[in-house]
């Protein structure tokens, strides 16, 4: 018997049961043929793949991550399955596997950092707090700064639509590599420059920036949908970073300044 993980999907934070863990005969890396879109969603991988480290149990160290940051605050029941469903071991290099769930951001490869998951979290909470789909989806998302794909991945799962766009080539093969197994035909990874935005999916119900700028840039605005929501790590006056959240109505742009955050710098160009 198949056990489908519906949407959204449920989380018993007492149990010590893994979130979203694949059938126990599930073995294949790509989902079978008719799996319902929420399985093929999740991108179950066959454990024994693992690069090391984490073992058969790669599930309960994401349930205990799950629960940590439910203690923090985070309280979306669709973003904590996601949370609890991507493999995030998957998106760092060997050697750190074995801090994949831990509560640090780790370097991905040219001089570029994956966020802490408390921050990925807290970021994509900000961002569902916006206009949502009858699903219970945010609709369109475009996501400026791919690095190793992760954060796309838990949007995808959370969002109806994500374009990612990255600036670094080494970054933008990285993350097409790290996502294919999880084949997620909703995240779309284009390599570019962020700054300008991706017109051609515009109007998004949601941009969120991985990397932080000294301004909001205006094809951002330009970009978001009435109803829609900004979340981006913006230097203020001051020099320091702070979580802007930029909210669009048909009448005014409100702006909330939130915590101090510490992100890679955004830059224009490609390289
Ligand atoms: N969300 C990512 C975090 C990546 S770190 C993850 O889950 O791994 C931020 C990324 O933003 C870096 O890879 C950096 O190269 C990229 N970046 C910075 N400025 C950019 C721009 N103008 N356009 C696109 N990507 C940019």
């Amino acid at each position: 018997m198949t056990r489908r993980p519906g949407f959204p999907a449920r989380i018993d934070l007492g149990s010590g049961t893994p979130v979203a863990r694949p059938p126990a005969n599930s073995s294949a890396t790509a989902p079978a043929a008719g799996a319902s879109p929420a399985r093929t969603r999740t991108g179950f991988v066959s454990e024994n793949t693992l690069p090391g480290g984490i073992g058969l149990d790669s599930g309960a160290v994401r349930h205990r991550m799950v629960m940590k940051l439910a203690a923090q605050g985070i309280t979306d029941p669709r973003l904590l399955a996601a949370l609890g469903a991507v493999e995030r071991h998957r998106f760092v290099d060997t050697a750190l596997v074995n801090q994949a769930y831990e509560d640090t951001s780790l370097p991905i490869g040219l001089g570029q950092t994956i966020s802490k998951p408390n921050v990925v979290a807290r970021m994509i909470e900000l961002l569902l707090g916006g206009q949502r789909e009858p699903s219970g989806r945010l609709g369109r998302v475009l996501e400026i700064g791919t690095g190793c794909g992760y954060q796309a991945a838990v949007l995808g799962q959370v969002c109806g639509e994500v374009y990612s766009i990255e600036r670094l080539r080494g970054l933008h093969d990285k993350a097409r590599d790290n996502l294919r197994p999880f084949r997620l035909a909703n995240v779309h990874l284009l390599f570019g420059d962020g700054m300008k935005g991706f017109a051609k999916g515009a109007p998004y119900a949601g941009i969120i920036a991985a990397a932080g700028g000294e301004a909001v840039p205006q094809a951002w605005i330009d970009q978001l949908a009435i109803g829609g929501r900004l979340v981006a790590p913006t230097r203020m006056q001051d020099g320091r970073q702070a979580l802007v959240v930029l909210e669009k109505t048909a009448r005014e742009l409100k702006q909330t300044v939130l915590e101090a955050v510490h992100f890679v710098p955004l830059k224009s160009g490609i390289a």
